[in-house]
């Protein structure tokens, strides 16, 4: 059984405005997800609108069973493009029109926004109105009073591009960040699942949420977060420290979860930790980049509770540096023994078939992880993960192509060669749906209604790979999301070089564009 705490009811005829804000995918990944939890708080801190949540399967919101078809706005959080399919069932199941084409005035305002939303949104255009590029909070409060203005905003979509963020397809649309952190939203009364089911169990198990930074500039050229939501931004740390010490009154939890692209790169990590470990908190963070981890910090880490390193050496040295990820393997090795001398746990992630990766690669690879595997004393306390490679738009590898055949090929042989019980290698076929949707164009939508009905066989899914030279124009072209595309190109060149681009933020700016987007300077 599932009881929430701090759940927000309020009376639906109070309010001028209800909004669904859904989740396509599953409720532990949902309630795992920071902004998710900021749009539910944001807008519910307006007197004027009531956010209730609904997450697939279902097609009702969690606070009042309503279904979908009678909000005003339904609004999806687009983290994974396999949820796409999510997104058009619980349309269905909930009375909307799944085409927009479909809609009048009497039916619900669809809008998207995350990651997916704000990259590509092309393969959704059928499907969704308006797109948010960027961070939300930024723009949710000119997007709801703009809402309120209007007599029939279904057909007055034009009055909301004034907006910075908003996406209408087709017009150019320049992306939206938070400049300064201490102008997040920082949600305090989070919703918290007390549960047994493990179904329902946040990916932090019972822990609040605490957004330390946001975006990354070490330039990992696969990493779409890493290109799109530059620069680095952090929020101060005397507010972090308040913010926990508040959201542990308001959801009685003592551990905490430090969210951001990369945590361990916050200036002050160490003084963080030590803090808030010096405060009674708990601490787990999803993964550390091996160049920020102390021994300080490891330490504190395991002190406050922590069980669990996750880190991502993604390949061989020779394909690091093709990705810009100049960690080398006496590094990892380093790192894997401090965490086992701590009888921390650690997790590896790999990625198979990067640029370049040759079947000599995919033999060194085979070596490195069977070298890492033989370092734990305990063979439990290693769990490795292996993801096909798939290029993303905005990254410097947007102009790779992705393999089926190949990737197949790689794929059987590393689980022939690895026989070990906790290693996880994702399926092939689904990173093929993956790219097709991550690269694809609008023409996708028919394919994507498509799949509502039938399964769409995979021979289908391959004929639509798409593949993209240098000189084309790009689907999301008119997405500026602040990194130039002759940057990406230059960067795409280099990695075929294997040359490497060290961390601005030590090294110096290259005046990738991204800084422009915001004011303050990086
Ligand atoms: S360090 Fe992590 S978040 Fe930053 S660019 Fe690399 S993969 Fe992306
Ligand atoms: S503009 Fe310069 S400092 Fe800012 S993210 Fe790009 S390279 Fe780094």
């Amino acid at each position: 059984m599932l009881r929430e705490h701090n759940v927000v009811i309020k009376d639906p005829r109070r309010v001028d405005l209800r909004f669904a804000s859904c989740y396509p995918n599953l409720y532990r990944s949902a309630m795992s997800s920071l902004g998710f939890h900021i749009i539910y708080d944001f807008l519910n801190s307006r007197e004027d609108v009531y956010c209730e949540r609904a997450i697939y399967p279902y097609s009702k919101t969690l606070e009042s069973s309503t279904p979908l078809k009678d909000f005003d706005i339904v609004g999806f959080s687009l983290q994974y493009e396999q949820d796409y399919f999510h997104v058009l069932e619980m349309l269905q199941e909930g009375g909307v029109p799944i085409k927009k084409s479909e809609r009048t005035g009497e039916d619900p305002l669809v809008i998207a926004g995350g990651p997916c939303a704000s990259s590509n949104p092309s393969p959704m255009t059928d499907f969704i109105d308006i797109f948010l590029v960027g961070e939300a909070e930024a723009m949710l409060d000119q997007f709801i009073d703009t809402y309120l203005k209007l007599d029939d905003p279904q057909e007055e979509l034009d009055a909301f591009l004034d907006i910075k963020g908003v996406y209408v397809p087709d017009n150019p649309v320049e992306m939206v960040v938070v400049e300064d952190m201490r102008d997040a939203w920082h949600p305090i009364k989070q919703v918290i699942p007390e549960t047994d089911d493990k179904d329902f169990i946040p990916a932090f198990g019972r822990a609040f949420l605490l957004g330390v930074s946001r975006g990354c500039t070490r330039g990992c050229r696969f990493c779409m977060a890493g290109c799109m939501y530059r620069p680095r931004r952090e929020v101060p740390l005397k507010d972090l420290l308040e913010i926990a010490e508040k959201c542990r009154q308001a959801t009685g939890l003592d551990r905490v979860a430090l969210i951001g692209a990369a945590v361990s790169d916050y200036s002050k990590i160490e003084e963080l930790c030590m803090e808030l470990y010096e405060r009674g908190f708990q601490i787990t963070t999803p993964s550390l980049r091996i160049e920020s981890i102390s021994d300080e910090l490891l330490t504190t880490l395991k002190e406050s509770g922590l069980k669990t390193i996750t880190i991502a050496p993604e390949s061989t040295w020779r394909i690091r540096k093709v990705t810009n990820k100049p960690i080398t393997d006496d590094d990892i090795i380093t790192i894997m023994n401090k965490a086992f001398n701590y009888d921390l746990n650690v997790k590896l992630y790999f990625m198979l078939g990067l640029p370049t990766e040759t079947r000599e690669d995919l033999d060194d690879l085979l070596k490195l992880i069977k070298n890492l595997e033989a370092i734990p004393k305990r063979r439990s306390a290693l769990r490795i993960s292996i993801n096909p490679f798939i290029p993303k738009p905005h990254t410097p590898f947007q102009w790779e192509d992705f393999d089926f055949k190949e990737m197949k090929n790689d794929v059987k042989f590393l689980k022939s060669e690895l026989k070990r019980s906790n290693l996880k290698i994702d399926s092939p076929r689904m990173a093929l749906i993956q790219y097709v949707l991550s690269m694809g164009t609008a023409d996708l939508g028919s394919t994507i209604l498509k799949s509502l009905k039938s399964k769409v066989p995979i021979r289908e899914w391959e004929k639509l790979t798409p593949k993209w030279d240098m000189e084309d124009e790009l689907p999301w072209d008119n997405i500026h999301v602040g990194v130039r595309k002759d940057y990406l190109k230059e960067e795409y060149l280099k990695a075929l070089k294997g040359g490497l681009t060290p961390w601005c933020e030590t090294f110096g700016c290259y005046d990738c564009g991204a800084c422009d987007k915001s004011t303050k300077s990086c």
